[in-house]
């Protein structure tokens, strides 16, 4: 199969800059990414993209590949037919060039950069944890304690991955680099190549006596926990990033980080925007038209509220600082108390001559009610929920 250019893969000009294969590099890999997309071509697409990006980003490699074409790709086209010395080629002919997730990584988490260098220190992979939050507990703040599994280095050996008391040694074959030189004669000259060391698989090392409990790998997936202090004020979909505990680094790198994504459970009684809380109270027809003294249950305990005579449904109160706190700590944000007027479903007989009085009496015509009309209507409704209440 004819190979595609690898300009046209990124999308790119000939004369495109570092910066712009960069770019169109980090789109498409993200767009392609098989762990991201999951059209059956997506891992192909995806290779092709990082193989294209791989030369293109070495400015040696761009030179090559600008004058032979994929020729000299080729793991057996190098440094010889350039002129370049082997020392010059880091990073040439990776195993197949699948080098691309790290980088993608970093461009999700922005972490550090990335080294071919077998030995060199690397930062484990991030986690990610889901916790589930109550309502009030992402009102007020918590502390949780959130137990994961994470590769960490192996406890036995230290994460040598060498039997306790032995010592991995240094690759005598490649002297450590993880990769070696190839030499070979082609119709272009003498090429040199670096490959993946075949004694060693590119780690550099050689464990001849390996830790039993991690089968030489140094590492081992461990029940980990840690205390994750929630601020008062936390949203549904926000996330915290806890330093360090992610899956441990390699070569003495560092950990990877933890994300806690947090998912808060919907309150019964409230809704709640950032720091605003709003609440619906339902009030029946005498309270609206006469007024009244409510008691109105907010995050912080309950609050009375004044119901002037003659509210509608609909009508909004602020309860000022009975919110939820700002997640900067500077104040609380209000609750919103909209009224709504129910109109009782069914009605005990005190009830309906009371209302049958009001209608006879003029219906809304609220001034010129007998005195102590209004509060018979009142009376019938309120002891009536004081009895469905209790
Ligand atoms: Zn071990
Ligand atoms: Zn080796």
């Amino acid at each position: 199969m004819a190979k595609k250019d690898y300009y046209e893969v990124l999308g790119v000009s000939k004369n495109a800059t570092d910066a712009e294969l960069k770019k169109a590099y980090r789109q498409l890999s993200k767009k392609y990414h098989p762990d991201i997309n999951k059209e059956p071509d997506a891992e192909a697409k995806f290779k092709e993209i990082s193989e294209a990006y791989e030369v293109l980003s070495d400015a040696q490699r761009r030179a090559a590949y600008d004058q032979y074409g994929h020729a000299s790709t080729d793991p057996n086209f190098g440094a010889g037919g350039f002129g370049g010395g082997a020392g010059g080629f880091e990073g040439f002919g990776g195993a197949g060039g699948f080098g691309g997730f790290e980088d993608i990584f970093e461009s999700f988490f922005g972490g550090g950069g990335r080294s071919n260098n077998p030995n060199a220190p690397r930062q484990g992979n991030n986690l990610q944890y889901n916790l589930n939050l109550k309502f009030e507990e992402a009102v007020f703040g918590t502390e949780k304690t959130v137990r994961y599994n994470r590769e960490d280095a192996c406890s036995t050996c230290d994460g040598s991955g060498a039997k306790k008391g032995t010592h991995a040694k240094t690759c005598t074959k490649c002297s450590g680099t993880g990769t070696i030189n190839v030499q070979r004669q082609t119709p272009l000259g003498r090429v040199m190549s670096q490959q993946p060391c075949p004694d060693c698989h590119g780690t550099g090392k050689i464990i001849e006596d390996p830790c039993s409990d991690c089968h030489g790998t140094g590492r081992k997936k461990t029940a980990h926990s840690v205390k994750v202090t929630v601020p008062a004020g936390v949203e549904d979909g926000q996330q915290m990033r806890l330093s360090g505990q992610g899956e441990a680094g390699t070569n003495g790198g560092p950990h990877g980080d933890l994300y806690v994504v947090f998912h808060v459970e919907p309150s019964k009684t409230f809704e709640r925007e950032g720091a605003e809380i709003f609440y619906e109270l339902p009030i029946n027809f005498a309270q609206a038209a006469l007024g009244d003294e409510v008691s109105v249950p907010t995050v912080h305990g309950k609050v009375k509220l004044r119901i002037p005579a003659g509210t509608q449904t609909g009508t909004v109160f602020r309860l000022r600082g009975k919110g939820a706190p700002r997640l900067n700590g500077s104040s609380n944000g209000d609750q919103r108390v909209t009224v709504k007027v129910v109109t009782p479903k069914s009605l005990n007989e005190e009830q309906k001559q009371a209302l049958r009085q009001f209608a006879k009496a003029g219906g809304d015509r609220v001034d010129e009610q007998e005195e102590g009309f209004f509060d018979k209507v009142k009376d019938a409704f309120n002891s009536s929920s004081k009895k469905k209440k209790k």
